[in-house]
């Protein structure tokens, strides 16, 4: 068996000793004599799995007992719509544009209400993080909205916005549980699990329990409503039942590597590694600015599209695999979630020095 360093953006790298445990449970999980994937989602072992996962989750985010944590299907694009469908009761949101998933968000917000675009950072082709601490939140929106990663563009929010009192919600995709946050300032925190969690098919939503009622836009479906879910425990219909043990099982290498705080420390070391590279480098360069920069996603690129597709191509030869930039921006990017070691990013640099000696 051979693993490579994998910097996909998403599915992405999980950790090995999860996925080892995974594989000896396979044909039988803790003597059930069935994988977790053939036992019924009412079964005594499926319960136990599923509360553990969100009590875990609730210790390492320190989530408040007013806040409900639901295990959905449909991505994190499926909340694009169900946001709106359940928060806007004035029919109105502010959105903060940050990059192609927020962008995406607006624009599936639009179908259900007015929405503002209070910000937006695509006049640079989304390479910071606008300043958000005065921005003309709307007298009347429900939620201001905005991805707090930008997996695409490679930039992180460093503070939330001033919402001037308004709900902020927010897609943390990317960045979910990379490190500690509050989530008491939050009205939604929700994210798919498949770039920094767990397998794609989950996505978790964490929701303030009074955003979640039976007052929702009209016509909106009964699986698209957070008090179906909530009441249910996720368990309204068959639950993605596989990736939520797999979820279960990274949040306890989570809270065994030391908790968010632990893993913090961990990722920017990680980062700086790579960062401090890129700026002394005479061949490639970061593409955000310095202050915005994300810990997970690192886009960088030679300045030239041939060499740029060089460098792909050599890098996977050695085992350096998906660091082809996203097809809206071209060049590179490296993720480097949670589960990415430190000697993987060691390595990616080590063989961007010498690319970089042969191709001056
Ligand atoms: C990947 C990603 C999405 C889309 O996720 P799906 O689960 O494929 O719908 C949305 N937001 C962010 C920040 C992402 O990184």
């Amino acid at each position: 068996m051979s693993r490579v360093y994998n910097f996909s953006a998403g599915p992405a790298v999980l950790p090995e000793e999860v996925l080892k445990e995974a594989a000896a449970e396979m044909m039988d999980y803790k003597g059930t004599g069935m994988s977790v994937m053939e036992m019924s989602h009412r079964s005594k072992a499926f319960e136990e799995i599923i509360t553990d996962a969100e009590q875990d989750l609730r210790e390492l985010m320190n989530i408040p007992d007013n806040y409900k944590v639901l295990f959905l299907q449909g991505g994190a694009s499926q909340q694009f719509a169900m946001i709106p469908m359940n928060l806007m009761k004035n029919g109105a949101a502010d959105y903060i544009v940050t990059g192609q998933w927020a962008k995406k968000a607006a624009k599936e917000a639009e179908k259900y209400g007015k929405v503002n675009r209070i910000a937006s950072s695509e006049d640079k082709t989304f390479s910071y993080i606008p300043d958000c601490s005065d921005l003309p939140v709307s007298e009347d929106a429900d939620y201001v909205y905005i991805c707090e990663n930008n997996t695409i563009y490679g930039t992180k929010f460093k503070e939330l916005p001033n919402t001037k009192g308004k709900t902020l919600v927010a897609d943390v995709s990317s960045c979910f549980l990379s490190e500690p946050v509050d989530v008491s300032r939050y009205g939604i925190i929700y994210g798919g699990v498949q770039k920094n969690i767990g397998p794609a098919g989950v996505v978790i939503v964490i929701i303030r329990e009074d955003l979640i009622t039976e007052d929702v836009l009209p016509g909106t479906p009964t699986m698209l409503t957070y008090k179906t879910h909530a009441d249910a425990k996720s368990l309204y219909n068959t639950p993605p039942a596989y990736g939520i043990y797999i979820c279960g099982k990274v949040f306890k290498w989570l809270k065994a590597q030391g908790g968010l705080a632990a893993m913090k420390e961990r990722n920017e070391k990680k980062a700086k590694v790579l960062y401090d590279f890129l700026d002394q480098s005479s061949l490639f360069k970061g593409t955000v600015e310095k202050k915005d920069r994300s810990l997970m996603n690192v886009p960088f690129v030679t300045g030239d599209g041939d060499l740029d597709a060089k460098f792909v191509k050599e890098a996977k030869e050695a085992g350096f695999e998906n660091l082809k930039g996203h097809r809206s921006v071209g060049g590179m990017r490296a993720s480097i979630y949670n589960a990415m070691p430190y000697e993987g990013v060691v390595a990616l640099v080590e063989f961007m020095k010498k690319f970089e000696e042969e191709n001056q």
